[in-house]
C-alpha cells in the first residue's frame, strides 16, 4: 500500500471500533518488527479529524437534538403528530431518527422542492406512492427544516454534517488510504469515500461473495463508489459445518454454550479465539453473567446492567423528583433511607413510622412534628389482652427523619434556570446530601455515569433557554435511561451481538437465539417515511435512504457472515420452546443445516438429572448437587454442611414419611411458656381458628407472626381499625340512648355526639386527624350505624339494652373459656337476656346453619356467649336470668337497602342463635371443644386446606407460609388415623 516508502503515512479505515482493534492486532501479528506511520481508525474518527471547523462544533449527544426537537413540539401552533399528550421525548427522539435518516442520506432540506419532485413522480406508472405518504413525509419536512434552521443559529455540527464537511476537505486528507470491510454506508459516507477516491489513492476492500441472493444487501454502495478494476481476493476456506441443537430457553442455550467453552478452554484455545453471537444480546446477558462466572470463563460482555437498576442512582434521581413531586413517601424513604445519604446510622424504623403516621406527601411529614418530644409507639402485636407487643420510635429517630425531610425538600432550588445552572445545582446537591468519600467500586461508577449526565445537559446551555427544574430531571431520567454500568476491559471469549461481530474472525463460534422473529428480526416499516417514499427519493433524486423492508437482505448477509466467521467449530442453538414451555420456530436461516426428523437434533434436556447424564464437564457446584453424601463435599469445600443437612430431613420428612412430622406440624407438647400462649386463655374465637386451621392457630396464636401487609398502605383506615370505630361508636351511642329510654327521635343528635367523641378519642390515640380519606372512611361507619340504630330502635320492643362490652369467663368442657359481649339485651317483661354481638358484613359463610356450624367447631360464640350472659347479670346482681338467644347483626350492610321494605335481604342482616338450638347440639360442642383442646395440648399444628370458592384459605395471611400448594403436605394430615377424630369434627 506504501508503494516501498517505508515512512511514508498510510491510513487504514474501518466500521467499527472493534474491526480497528482487530486490525491492529492483526497488523502487529504479521508485523512484528512493527508498521511506522500507519493509522487505524474508524470512518467517523477520520472524518472528525478531516472536518476543520466543523468539527470543533460538533454535538455528540442525542439528547441535545431531542430537546431542539421538543421545544419545536412544544412551541405554539399546531404540530404534525403532536397531540398535547404525546409531546414527549419519545416522540421526539423519533423524529430525530427519521431526521438523521434524511440527513445521512443527504435529501436536501427544502420541502418544497422535494413535494413537487416526488409529485411528479407520482404520475408515473411505477411509483408506488400514495397521497398520504406524501403528507405524512411533508409533515416530516416541517420538523426537518425547522431543525436544520436551529443547527445553523446555533453552530452546531451533527454527525452527517461531519461526513459532508470532511468531504468538502477531502484534498487534505493524506494518503494512501486503505478502506476495509464495508458493505454498506450511507449516503454521505459515500460521498466521502467518493471525494477521497478523487482526491488521494485510495483501497476499498469490499467483502463481496459469489451468492447473488446473500450479497444484494449493499449493492447500491458498489454503483456508488467510483471504482477503477475489481480485484477480486482469493476465497477463504468453507466454513465448517454447523453442530445444531435445540434448548428451552435462553438460560439452557448459555449452559451447552458454557459448557462447551470451558471444554476448549480446557484443551488450550485462547479466550479470544472463541465468540458467542446472538443477533440481541439482552435476554442473555443475565444468564450468560451466571453460567460463566460459574465456569470461571473470562469474558468480553457488555455490561449488563443498565443505570437506573442500580440503588444508588434510584436514590439519586428519587432526591431530583421528590420535592417535584410532592415528597411521597415510599421514594421519599427510599431516599432518606439510602446508606449513603447524610443522616443517623439508626433509621430502622422510618419506614414503619411513616406508614404508621398514614403520611402519603405533602404536608403530611409535618405530622411528625406532633412526636418530636415524646417519640411515638407503634402497635406490634394485636392489640389483645395477651398480645400488646410494641415498638416505640424514640424522640431523636422522629426528629431525624423530619429533618432529612426537610432537607429533601429544600435540597433544590425552585426556580427556572438554564441548564448549567441546574445541573451545577443539582451537582451540589449530590454532594451535600450523599457521602461521596465512601463509595464502593459500583458505586463509584454510578456517581461518575450521573456526573456524566449531568455533564451532558450543561451542555444543552447552547440552546440558550431557561427551563423549569421538572423540565431539566425529565431530560435527566431521559439521559440515565441511556446509560449502562461500566464496561470492563476487553478480555475473555468475545460475547457479541451479530451486528458488532460483523467482520471479525474466530476459531469457534457459538450462535445463540436462532429463531425465527429473532434472528431474522421482525422488521416494520418506520412511521414518518414509507418505504415507498424512501424507495422514490432514491429512485427520483437518488439520494440513498434505507428502505426498511431491505433490511431482511441484511439479515440474510448477517448470518452468513456470521456462518463464515469461524476458521475451526460452528455450533447453533436455537428454542424448541421457550422458558415458560411456549413452542417455537427456528430461524429459516437454519433450515438449509437441519435434518428433516427433527428428532435427530440434539435437545438439550431441561431436569438437572437428565443433564448429568449428558457427560458435559461439571462445575463445583454441579459436583456438590451430585455428590453421593453432599453433606461432607459441602463441608469438604466449606460450605455450611449443618445447614443443608436440616434441609435435607425437611424434604426427606416431607416426601418420605408418610405420617404428619415435626416439619408439618406435629410439633408435641410445648415448653410451658409456650403452652401459656397456645392453651392459655381460651377464647370460643381462637377455637374456631383452630377448628380452621391448627397451622393457622400456630402461626397467629404460638407464633403471634404478624401478616406481611399489618400496618397499612396508603392513607385508608385498616380493617381492625374500622371494626374497632364501628365497636367504640355503637357502644357510645347505646350508652346515651339508655338515658333517652331508647327513643328513635334522639338517634341523630346522640349519634352525632357519639360520633364527636369517638372520633376525638381516636385522633388521640392514634396520633393521626381524621381527615381528607379517613374522615371519609369514618363517615361511612357512622352513617351504616345510624341506618343499624334507626332498624334497631324500631324494633326493640320490649328488650332493653343493658350492658355493653362486658368480659366474663365460665366453665366449659373442662376448660375456662373467655370472651367479650358487644351487647347484653333484657326483656323487660320476662327477665330474659338476649345477647347482640356486631359483625361488619355478612358473608357466605355465615349461610350455614349456626347450630351445624357450633357442632363443627367453626362457629362457637353463640353457644359460649349464651352462657357468659348469666355471668355478666350476675356480677351486676341480676341472679338466676337465663339467655334465650344470641344475635348476630352485620352492620354495614344495613347501608345497603332497607331491611322493612326488602324483606328477602332480612337474612343477610340479622342471624340468631337460640336457647333451644344449643341444647340441641350441647354434647357436640363440648366434645368438639374437648377434642381440640387435647389437639393443641398435644402440640397438632398441621395444615387445613380449604383453598376453593369460599374456602378459609382465602381470608387467610399464612398461605405464604403455611406451603399448602405442596400435594404431600396437605394430604399427610387426612389420612393419619391419629387425627380422624379431628376431621370427624369439622367435615363430619
Ligand atoms: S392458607 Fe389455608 S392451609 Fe394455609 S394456613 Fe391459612 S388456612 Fe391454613
Amino acid at each position: 500500500m506504501k508503494g516501498g516508502r517505508v515512512l511514508a503515512p498510510a491510513t487504514v479505515i474501518a466500521p467499527s471500533g472493534r474491526l480497528v482493534r482487530h486490525l491492529k492486532h492483526a497488523a502487529a501479528h504479521r508485523f512484528p518488527e512493527g508498521l511506522f506511520g500507519v493509522r487505524f481508525a474508524n470512518l467517523f474518527q477520520f472524518a472528525l479529524d478531516l472536518a476543520g471547523d466543523a468539527g470543533g462544533r460538533f454535538v455528540p449527544d442525542v439528547l441535545f437534538y431531542e430537546r431542539l426537537l421538543l421545544r419545536w413540539l412544544e412551541s405554539p401552533g399546531e404540530r404534525p403528530f403532536a397531540g398535547e399528550d404525546v409531546r414527549t421525548y419519545d416522540l421526539a427522539g423519533a423524529l430525530h431518527a427519521a431526521i438523521r435518516d434524511m440527513k445521512d442520506a443527504a435529501v436536501p432540506c427544502d420541502p418544497e422542492l422535494l413535494i413537487d419532485a416526488l409529485r411528479v413522480a407520482t404520475g408515473d406508472p411505477g411509483s408506488r406512492l400514495s397521497a398520504l405518504d406524501l403528507r405524512k413525509f411533508g409533515a416530516l419536512l416541517a420538523a426537518y427544516q425547522h431543525y436544520e434552521g436551529e443547527l445553523r443559529r446555533l453552530g452546531v455540527a451533527d454527525r452527517s454534517d461531519i461526513f459532508r464537511a470532511a468531504a468538502g476537505r477531502a484534498r487534505h486528507a493524506v494518503g494512501p488510504l486503505l478502506v476495509y470491510g464495508f458493505y454498506d454506508m450511507t449516503q454521505v459516507q459515500a460521498d466521502l469515500v467518493t471525494e477521497l477516491v478523487r482526491a488521494i489513492p485510495v483501497t476499498l476492500l469490499v467483502p463481496r461473495g459469489a451468492d447473488r441472493e446473500t450479497w444484494r444487501f449493499g449493492d447500491w454502495l458498489c454503483a456508488a463508489v467510483p471504482v477503477d478494476a475489481a480485484e477480486p481476493l482469493p476465497s477463504p476456506a468453507p466454513p465448517p459445518t454447523p453442530e445444531v441443537h435445540t434448548a428451552a430457553g435462553e438460560r439452557d442455550e448459555v449452559w451447552l454454550c458454557a459448557k462447551r467453552v470451558r471444554r476448549l478452554l480446557d484443551a488450550g484455545c485462547r479466550p479470544e479465539e472463541i465468540a458467542v453471537v446472538a443477533r440481541t444480546l439482552d435476554p442473555y446477558l443475565a444468564p450468560l453473567a451466571a453460567l460463566f462466572g460459574e465456569h470461571r470463563i473470562p469474558c468480553d460482555a457488555p455490561p449488563g446492567r443498565a443505570l437506573l437498576d442500580h440503588p444508588l442512582a434510584q436514590a439519586i434521581l428519587g432526591l431530583f423528583r421528590a420535592a417535584l413531586d410532592d415528597l411521597p413517601r415510599a421514594p421519599t424513604l427510599d431516599v432518606v433511607g439510602h446508606p449513603l445519604f447524610r443522616g443517623p446510622a439508626d433509621r430502622r424504623h422510618w419506614d414503619l413510622l411513616a406508614r404508621s403516621l398514614r403520611i402519603g406527601r405533602g404536608d403530611d411529614w409535618s405530622r411528625l412534628d406532633a412526636h418530636a418530644r415524646r417519640g411515638f409507639r407503634i402497635a406490634a402485636g394485636r392489640e389483645t389482652a395477651d398480645d400488646r407487643r410494641s415498638i416505640v420510635v424514640p424522640p431523636a429517630a422522629v426528629r431525624a427523619l423530619r429533618a432529612a425531610i426537610r432537607r429533601v425538600r429544600h435540597a433544590l432550588p425552585a426556580a427556572d434556570a438554564g441548564w448549567g445552572g441546574h445541573a451545577t445545582a443539582h451537582l451540589e446537591t449530590l454532594r451535600r446530601c450523599f457521602r461521596l468519600d465512601m463509595l464502593l467500586d459500583e458505586e463509584a461508577q454510578v456517581v461518575e455515569a450521573v456526573r456524566d449526565v449531568l455533564a451532558t445537559l450543561a451542555g444543552l446551555d447552547a440552546l440558550g433557554e431557561t427551563i423549569p427544574r421538572a423540565a431539566f430531571v425529565e431530560a435527566f431520567e431521559r439521559e440515565c435511561r441511556r446509560r449502562r454500568l461500566g464496561a470492563p476491559a476487553p478480555r475473555g471469549v468475545a460475547v457479541l451481538d451479530a451486528m458488532a461481530a460483523r467482520g471479525l474472525p474466530f476459531r469457534h463460534v457459538f450462535l445463540l437465539g436462532l429463531n425465527a422473529r429473532v434472528f431474522p428480526r421482525f422488521i416494520v416499516e418506520e412511521p414518518f417515511i414509507s418505504d415507498a417514499v424512501r424507495r422514490e427519493v432514491f429512485r427520483v433524486l437518488g439520494h440513498h435512504l434505507p428502505v426498511r423492508l431491505d433490511a431482511y437482505d441484511e439479515e440474510r448477509l448477517l448470518f452468513h457472515l456470521m456462518r463464515s466467521a469461524p476458521a475451526e467449530g460452528l455450533v447453533c442453538l436455537y428454542q424448541r420452546a421457550d422458558a415458560d414451555g411456549r413452542l417455537r420456530d427456528p430461524s429459516p436461516f437454519l433450515r438449509p443445516f437441519l435434518p428433516l426428523a427433527r428428532e435427530a437434533i440434539d435437545a438439550i434436556p431441561r431436569s438437572d438429572r437428565a443433564k448429568r447424564g449428558r457427560g458435559e464437564i461439571a462445575t463445583p457446584r454441579e459436583l456438590l448437587r451430585a455428590a453421593p453424601d453432599a453433606s461432607a463435599a459441602l463441608a469438604a469445600f466449606g460450605f455450611d454442611a449443618l445447614a443443608y443437612d436440616r434441609a435435607r430431613a425437611f424434604l426427606a420428612a416431607l416426601d418420605g414419611e408418610r405420617e404428619v412430622s415435626a416439619f408439618e406440624g406435629r410439633v408435641g407438647p410445648l415448653a410451658p411458656e409456650w403452652m401459656a400462649r397456645s392453651i392459655g386463655r381460651l377464647s370460643p374465637t381462637r377455637l374456631e381458628r383452630f377448628a380452621t386451621c391448627p397451622f393457622r392457630y400456630f402461626a397467629e396464636e404460638v407464633l403471634r407472626v404478624l401478616p406481611a401487609d399489618e400496618v397499612v398502605e396508603g392513607e385508608d383506615l385498616s380493617p381492625r381499625e374500622i371494626g374497632k370505630l364501628m365497636h367504640a361508636l355503637l357502644e357510645r351511642l347505646y350508652s346515651r340512648l339508655a338515658a333517652r329510654d331508647f327513643h328513635p327521635d334522639h338517634l341523630a343528635a346522640e349519634l352525632a355526639r357519639a360520633a364527636a367523641d369517638v372520633a376525638a378519642e381516636f385522633e388521640r390515640q392514634a396520633h393521626l386527624p381524621l381527615r381528607g380519606v379517613l374522615r371519609a372512611r369514618f363517615a361511612e361507619i357512622v352513617r351504616a350505624v345510624e341506618a343499624f340504630a334507626a332498624f334497631d330502635l324500631a324494633t326493640l320492643g320490649d328488650w332493653e339494652p343493658v350492658w355493653f362490652e362486658e368480659r366474663a369467663t365460665v366453665p366449659f368442657a373442662e376448660l375456662v373459656l373467655g370472651g367479650q359481649l358487644d351487647r347484653i339485651d333484657r326483656h323487660r317483661r320476662t327477665g330474659a337476656l338476649r345477647v347482640v354481638d356486631y359483625k361488619r358484613r355478612f358473608g357466605v359463610h355465615w349461610q350455614t346453619a349456626l347450630a351445624t356450624q357450633a357442632r363443627r367447631g367453626e362457629k362457637l360464640q353463640a353457644p359460649l356467649y349464651l352462657r357468659l350472659a348469666p355471668a355478666v347479670a350476675a356480677r351486676h346482681g341480676v341472679a338466676g336470668a337465663v339467655a334465650t338467644q344470641a344475635v348476630f347483626q352485620f352492620v354495614e350492610d344495613y347501608l345497603r337497602g332497607d331491611p322493612a321494605v326488602d324483606e328477602i335481604r332480612e337474612e343477610r342482616l340479622v342471624r340468631a342463635f337460640t336457647a333451644e338450638e344449643s341444647d340441641a347440639c350441647r354434647d357436640d360442642v363440648e366434645q368438639a371443644v374437648a377434642t381440640f383442646a387435647s389437639f393443641i395440648r398435644n402440640g397438632w399444628f398441621f395444615i387445613h386446606v380449604a383453598d376453593g370458592q369460599g374456602g378459609h384459605c382465602a381470608r387467610c395471611d399464612f398461605g405464604s407460609i403455611c406451603r399448602k400448594n405442596y400435594g404431600r403436605l396437605r394430604r399427610k394430615p387426612e389420612r393419619m388415623p391419629a387425627l380422624t377424630r379431628y376431621w370427624e369434627i369439622v367435615r363430619p
